[in-house]
């Protein structure tokens, strides 16, 4: 019999796209599945999504691409739980702890939060490295024990399991080294399917935009936030967007078990104002989209007294404990990995703080240990940035600017110089950077 999937050449298919002209759904799903089968070799794939980055994608063939990606692997069904799934996404930024504060106040109003969580890539962080510096924590789950734990508790945060959307990891892998990672439509495709096979009902995308973020205009993000909304219309997700600023870190954090410890702070209600500020306006945003019938007014007051009343810490110490965690950590933060080096990072000058290089800040917390430059590194969890001051202060010469955390001196003296130089310090009083930019 014949096989309609051969008839289609990757040669002609890329030819079409490099000449600006609309792909049909089943050339689409051929080069996926031809790529993922091992006849399309690397260089055809690359060739046809330097083609996309420069022709891009219709709404159709952005649809046809993540339907693709989606059915490359298994899919969550998580109908049974008879429940809204509510989920959050962010496009990656430099001390983002926001799912782990986020996720256990939804589960403490009411909601069920299931989130896949990736790890940490280049200088940006991954919520999976976050967690796992917690003793004991699993984050490897069947899918049956991802749905036990979000009937059970309401919350789950799990690494993304390697059956689901397997086209995805191998094509962002390629675009990774090719150049193509800055396409919309494929940026889209990439994180909408990731969402639908995961099951989740509704999500809200938490969008970076700045120095520190993959978007550096509002422009960019926009165009990628529109395109995940309609995917999510034709697909059946809802999907709202908010746009946070990534110019200087989030919150004063950026490391792993140094994030665990800060998102413990903000969960006890005292964490840094930008942290907070976020996580109320996502879940002020993600509320009235669960199954609770709460408009956004009601969803920011209840968000706001779970935080001050301290029943999302009690959420998230049950959830630790579900995932397997050592939940001791929370009242005793020494449990957590602590650096064997820590070196201040002294103000050359005194003045008001005016910027502080987001990309920078990441990179030197890659370069201690706190993130990893090949898939397979090891990373250390100890390692970090702690932020003293932020857009805004005022620091006084000789004074701490920040502190830097690794397993050797080396490591902590080079990334003090960077993170020095990462800071903007000027004599005329500076506004506070805001962090929600919608
Ligand atoms: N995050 C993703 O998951 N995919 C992309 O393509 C870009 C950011």
């Amino acid at each position: 019999m014949c096989n309609l999937k051969q008839m289609f050449h990757p040669v002609e298919i890329i030819r079409k796209k490099r000449d600006g002209i609309e792909l049909t759904t089943a050339e689409i799903t051929s080069m996926v599945d031809g790529f993922m089968a091992g006849g399309i070799p690397d260089y055809q794939m690359s060739a046809w999504l330097m083609a996309i980055f420069f022709k891009g994608l219709s709404i159709d063939e952005t649809v046809a691409m993540t339907d693709a990606l989606v059915d490359s692997g298994d899919s969550l069904d998580l109908s049974s739980l008879g429940r809204t799934v509510v989920d959050k996404h962010s496009t990656g930024g430099v001390g983002d702890k926001v799912s782990l504060v986020l996720g256990p106040l939804i589960a403490s109003c009411g909601a069920v939060f299931g989130k896949m969580s990736g790890r940490g890539l280049a200088h940006t962080g991954g919520t999976v490295d976050k967690l796992e510096s917690i003793p004991g924590f699993r984050t490897r789950l069947s899918p049956e024990e991802f749905e036990t734990q979000l009937r059970e508790t309401g919350i789950c945060i799990a690494g993304q399991s390697e059956g689901l959307v397997p086209a995805d990891m191998k094509i962002y892998a390629l675009r990774d080294v090719t150049g193509t990672i800055e396409s919309n439509p494929l940026i889209a495709a990439s994180i909408m399917s990731k969402k639908i096979a995961g099951g989740a009902s509704a999500v809200v995308l938490d969008i970076k935009v700045g120095r520190g973020a993959f978007f550096k205009t509002i422009g960019h993000a926009s165009g990628a936030a529109h395109l995940m909304k309609k995917i999510g219309e034709i697909r059946g997700v809802n999907v709202l967007s908010v746009f946070t600023s990534m110019e200087q870190p989030l919150g004063k954090a950026v490391g792993n078990a140094l994030e665990v410890r800060e998102a413990v702070e903000a969960l006890r209600g005292g964490g840094p104002e930008d942290l907070t500020e976020v996580v109320v306006a996502l879940a002020t945003r993600l509320l009235p989209l669960s199954d609770l019938g709460w408009d956004r007014g009601r969803s920011e007051e209840e968000a706001r007294a779970r935080l001050a009343g301290g029943e999302a810490l009690e959420k998230f110490r049950e959830w630790i404990s579900a995932q397997g965690g050592d939940a001791g950590f929370i009242d005793n933060p020494v449990v957590l990995p602590s650096a064997s080096h820590v070196l201040n990072v002294p103000a050359d000058r005194s003045g008001f703080i005016a910027a502080i290089d987001a990309l920078a800040v990441g990179r030197a917390a890659l370069e201690l240990g706190a993130g990893r430059h090949r898939k397979d590194e090891a990373i250390d969890h100890s390692a970090g940035v702690m932020l003293k001051v932020k857009s805004g202060d005022h620091i006084s010469e000789g004074e701490s600017l920040a502190s830097v955390h690794s397993a050797t001196l080396e490591k902590c003296q080079a990334a003090s110089e960077a993170v020095a130089h990462a800071y903007r310090i000027s004599d005329t009083e500076a506004e506070p950077a805001p962090v929600l930019l919608d």
